[in-house]
């Protein structure tokens, strides 16, 4: 996949009120790493954590020594998925007393003392302000950071640079990703920094973008089962001629996604089968 970009650099300065250092993790879902955002002039927020990769700390101290910052104020995350949260417990442990906060929903096993963050509960910084914008559809808990003293707005796994966004089967739901996708449209951002690829600066063709893409899908699922098409795996190999094999588990995960969306519309119906996959028909 050519989005992990293997000369996507380790560090960046946007602007002068957003660093950002890369996890370190690339990988097929991940692009060239998640991306960290240090957010303010001094004493910065930090925005995710990585993976957990042991040379993320590094990069990440050196990062700070280079700024002339001692440590982050304080962290906030965008959800709970591995790749953003690995690196609380390691942080924790190079910078005491640190908090962490997140949108606590659905949360089964968090590490302790983390703290709830509410949608619209403004986080302050150095001449920054976030503001904590609930967006599910890729996962339940998940937030965006509009950032007002740039309009730019932090997507998390909303909306990535460089790939579309998964919809996991188990705690996604694309009708709310939809109404997400809709409700930070209504913001009037510019730039978008997401959690994966480079910054956007072009943030409402972006959005755009991403609802035209999904809006294109659930057209040809809908062609494909007034054709005759009846089962995910069929509609995988119509739809998804150029992606890898590999990568067909994920593209059933996406199909999936738009069925429960119609179906809980009440446009398509599911017959379960026993030992095989479900039989989908037009209502
Ligand atoms: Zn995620």
């Amino acid at each position: 996949m050519s989005w992990i970009d293997p000369d996507f650099p380790r560090i960046a300065e946007p602007t002068d009120l957003v660093g950002r250092v890369l996890g370190l993790n690339p990988g097929m879902l991940t692009g060239p790493g998640t991306n960290t955002y240090l957010v303010g002039r001094s004493h910065p927020i930090l925005i995710d954590t990585g993976a957990g990769v042991p040379e993320y700390l590094s990069l990440f101290a050196a990062y700070l020594e280079r700024r002339g910052w001692a440590r982050p104020e304080r962290i906030v995350l965008t959800h709970r998925h591995r790749d953003h949260m690995g690196g609380v417990t390691p942080l924790r442990e190079r910078f005491p007393g640190v908090p962490v906060a997140k949108m606590i929903f659905k949360d089964a096993a968090l590490p302790d003392g983390i703290q709830d963050l509410h949608d619209g509960q403004p986080v302050a910084g150095e001449g920054v302000t976030l503001i904590p914008i609930h967006t599910p559809g890729h996962a339940s808990d998940h937030l965006c950071y509009y950032l007002p003293e740039e309009q730019a707005l932090f997507t998390g796994d909303l909306i990535l640079g460089g790939s579309t966004t998964v919809i996991p089967d188990e705690d996604g739901d694309l009708g709310q990703y939809l109404d997400s996708l809709r409700r930070v449209q209504g913001l009037g951002v510019r730039r978008i920094y997401p959690a994966h690829g480079p910054v956007i600066e072009d943030a409402p063709g972006k959005i755009q973008e991403y609802l035209d893409h999904r809006m294109l899908r659930e057209r040809q699922i809908l062609e494909m089962l007034g054709g005759g098409a009846r089962t995910i795996p069929d509609m995988v190999k119509a739809i998804y001629t150029d992606v890898p094999v590999a990568l067909h588990g994920h593209a059933a995960m996406s199909v999936h996604s738009h069925l429960k969306k119609l179906k809980q519309e009440g446009r398509v119906a599911e017959e379960v089968v026993p030992g095989a996959p479900s039989r989908w028909t037009l209502r």
